[in-house]
């Protein structure tokens, strides 16, 4: 991997040896020539593995002879520019602890330089325009090193060694503070200025690494109310940076691993259960148990935190659109939410947003792959070298293939806003010229009006279709090497079924080419389409519209009685209702019944929130018929919501009859996958989708399962959400192209 520091640990490695040769980078990694003693040698190869910087990751180390040559010393080679780069592009890393020292230390030349970085650290792939990683494929092209610096640069022993964004405050980029009208402001310190402004209340847009944050106060009510406001965020949680573990803990609780996420070197926004009330402002999270905090991960905001200790830091946008990139848009798009721009002229190559994590049952649940992981890619043990996966509609992300590996993008987001789909575009480019790939086949979602498939359609390349789940769980198999067949469980919200419906609660027997629908939800009606997505009340009432007729107006209570009229009869009429066995629905509908959540203002709200309801000691479930259909199996959904009714109106606690839910959900899974153990043999299952964000549905259903024996596969480097779409597509395409692979 380029940019962490390799090569220059080759070479101390290779004079502490005595060893005389050369490494340098060509198309393919790192080779490295060494003559001397062979124990030292040996030594050498040894040590590699060993000894290898914090970032860099071997993949592959072959050991050869080589005829001796007259070289004396060591050195390295300059990168070799004649191949085609194909080294590994590295992500963006949070600054090192030896930066930080050097940042505090008045005595330092680069004391308070708000871009301090060396090859342990900084950013990466989003000032990257091509590769080999060298200065002048960066967005620090502009600026000429200082002699200095060149010094650093060009020291084997020193930290910034071939560190290509090497600055310092004389040749480094230069902050900027300007106001609301985009007109330079405050007294020439612009870090204190702004550091100032914020602990006064005011909402400042900082340039980060992947684009801009909208920052302030977020122990301030006033400030935080007002950013909402303009920001058009009505009620999804706003992620907070907190200066220190220290400070982050006072506020919420923070396990060992979790401690772990929050500190490593890709610094995700991490969730965590809230601790006590009364430093941050309630407006901050009102209706969540947990807080987002991620730790500083550039000097500006460790800079920044020294004054302020809770930053709120959400993206820099309105409403769903991606966040602002350069500082024009920035200006544009964030006026009338931005009072001041702490802004600089090292220009963001590619858009990338805060990455979300939560730790559940002994490991890490990626909720959003991008800044920091983006584009680490992920060994899928089959060639997919040429395949361009377009990824799914909401939650967009794609994926390159090259050799075995998938690289997967940034997230991307909801392509409905046509700025995401350009965004989609332009990484498309990107990552494959960056990685040299010249896409042979496009892989995409079998919905015809998903914008992914139409972008797919316009590359004028081979079109591979994948059913939506089955991406899913190929993603899943992908990740965890899993090459034959399986039990595959693809709980989400919606995806784009054979038979035309809208699928979502599927269990498969499947492999990476193929799949056979085992069993799912019964359809539920949707009055209304996607009003029933947005209006979770009216979702219960399709659901148990088949088992009560029209007495179902009345079984959500604080549904307005003239809508509950128009659905019963849009219901009665059967116009305008779908059919979905989306699992997300039926916890839409749960979250409804029980007055958790009657409005999704974001996606995925009734069923976050239900489980933020749900007491997790709960016992018991709520009966679970599984009816078998022209050999498929179905589970009554409806069943399950007459019985969350029957226990609201007897008076049992909202926490406890939503803990049972869950308990239901997980038992229903066991359920089908014992069926299906029956039936095939199989012990592997593989969890997928959205649902599986659900921190108890994960752990029950991970516990459940394992109790009765079976082997739980879950997703680790992707999200499980759509997010491992473009994985999953990738590799469906590639086992259906390859003649060896296995067939259902
Ligand atoms: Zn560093
Ligand atoms: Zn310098
Ligand atoms: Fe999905």
């Amino acid at each position: 991997m380029q940019g962490v520091g390799f090569r220059p640990f080759v070479y101390r490695l290779a004079l502490e040896l005595g060893l005389a040769g050369s490494v340098r980078n060509f198309n393919r990694g790192v080779r490295i020539f060494a003559q001397g003693q062979a124990g030292n040698v040996e030594q050498l190869i040894r040590r590699l593995r060993q000894d290898a910087p914090p970032l860099a990751r071997i993949r592959e180390l072959t050991a050869a002879d080589a005829p001796p040559n007259e070289e004396q010393g060591f050195r390295i080679a300059i990168t070799d520019a004649a191949g085609a780069p194909d080294v590994d592009a590295a992500p963006d890393i949070a600054t090192c602890e030896a930066c930080l020292a050097e940042m505090r230390d008045p005595a330092n030349r680069r004391y308070r330089h708000p871009f301090i970085n060396c090859t342990d650290c900084g950013p990466r792939y989003t000032i990257i325009r091509s590769l080999p990683y060298d200065r002048p494929n960066t967005s620090m092209r502009p600026f000429q090193v200082c002699p200095d610096c060149e010094r650093e640069y060009n020291t084997p022993t020193d930290r910034r060694f071939h560190a290509q964004p090497v600055c310092c405050p004389e040749c480094g980029p230069q902050l900027e503070l300007l106001d609301a009208n985009g007109v330079p402001t405050g007294t020439g310190d612009p870090i204190s200025d702004a550091a100032e402004h914020l602990a006064g209340g005011k909402i400042v847009a900082v340039k980060g690494v992947g684009g801009f944050h909208l920052a302030c106060d977020a122990t301030s009510p006033g400030a935080v109310r007002r950013l909402r406001r303009s920001k058009y965020r009505e009620e999804k949680a706003l992620a907070v940076m907190a200066r220190s573990v220290e400070a982050a803990s006072r506020i919420a609780h923070i396990n060992r691993a979790e401690r772990a996420l929050l500190e490593s070197p890709e610094r995700p926004i991490v969730l965590l259960r809230k601790k006590g009330k009364g430093i941050l402002a309630d407006e901050v999270d009102p209706r969540s148990k947990f807080h987002g905090l991620m730790l500083p991960y550039t000097p500006i905001h460790h800079l920044l935190v020294e004054r302020v200790p809770y930053l709120v830091m959400t993206s820099g946008n309105k409403a769903e659109e991606p966040i602002a990139r350069t500082n024009a848009e920035a200006l544009d798009k964030l006026s009338g939410v931005a009072d001041l721009f702490l802004m600089h002229n090292r220009e963001i190559l590619t858009r990338s947003d805060d990455s979300v994590v939560r730790h559940v049952a002994g490991d890490a649940v990626i909720m959003r792959r991008s800044r920091g992981y983006a584009p680490q890619p992920i060994s899928v043990g089959e060639n997919v070298d040429g395949i361009l996966a377009c990824g799914p509609m909401l939650k967009n992300c794609i994926a390159v293939g090259r050799g075995e590996l998938a690289y997967v993008s940034q997230h991307i987001g909801d392509l409905t806003n046509l700025e995401a789909y350009r965004s989609l575009e332009q990484t498309a480019e990107k990552l494959c010229s960056m990685l040299a790939v010249e896409p042979s086949l496009a892989a995409c979602d079998m919905h015809p009006s998903y914008a992914s498939t139409r972008f797919a359609e316009s590359l004028g390349l081979p079109v591979a279709r994948v059913q939506h789940h089955h991406a899913h769980v190929a993603s899943c198999m992908a990740e965890n090497g899993l090459e034959g067949r399986v039990i595959g469980v693809a709980f989400d919200g919606t995806g784009y079924g054979e038979d035309g419906n809208t699928w979502g609660s599927e269990i498969f027997v499947a492999d990476r080419a193929g799949y056979e629908r085992l069993g799912h939800l019964s359809y539920m009606k949707m009055p209304g389409g996607d009003a029933a997505v947005k209006y979770p009340g009216r979702m219960a009432l399709g659901a148990l519209f088949p088992l009560m007729g029209s007495d179902v107006a009345v079984i959500v209570p604080w549904l307005d009685k003239t809508e509950a009229k128009a659905v019963v009869e849009m219901l009665e009429r059967g116009v305008n209702v779908p059919l979905t066995a989306g699992m997300g629905r039926l916890f839409d509908a749960a979250s409804a019944l029980l007055n958790v959540c009657s409005r999704a203002t974001y996606q995925g709200q009734p069923a976050i929130e239900l489980e933020g309801a749900a007491d997790p000691d709960a016992s018991g479930t709520y009966p679970i018929s599984l009816i078998e259909k022209h050999g498929q199996i179905e589970a009554d959904g409806a069943a399950v919501l007459a019985a969350v009714c029957e226990q609201r109106d007897a008076g049992v606690p909202v926490a406890t009859i939503a803990g049972r839910f869950h308990n239901t959900v997980a038992e229903l899974l066991v359920k089908c996958a014992v069926e299906a153990r029956e039936r095939t043999g199989l012990r592997d299952v593989c969890l997928s989708g959205g649902c599986f964000q659900n921190a108890l549905l994960l752990a029950k259903s991970v516990a459940r399962l394992t109790e009765v024996d079976f082997v739980v596969h879950r997703h680790r480097l992707v999200p499980p959400n759509d997010g491992c779409i473009a994985l999953g597509q990738m590799v469906v395409a590639a086992s259906r192209n390859s003649d060896s692979g296995p067939q259902v």
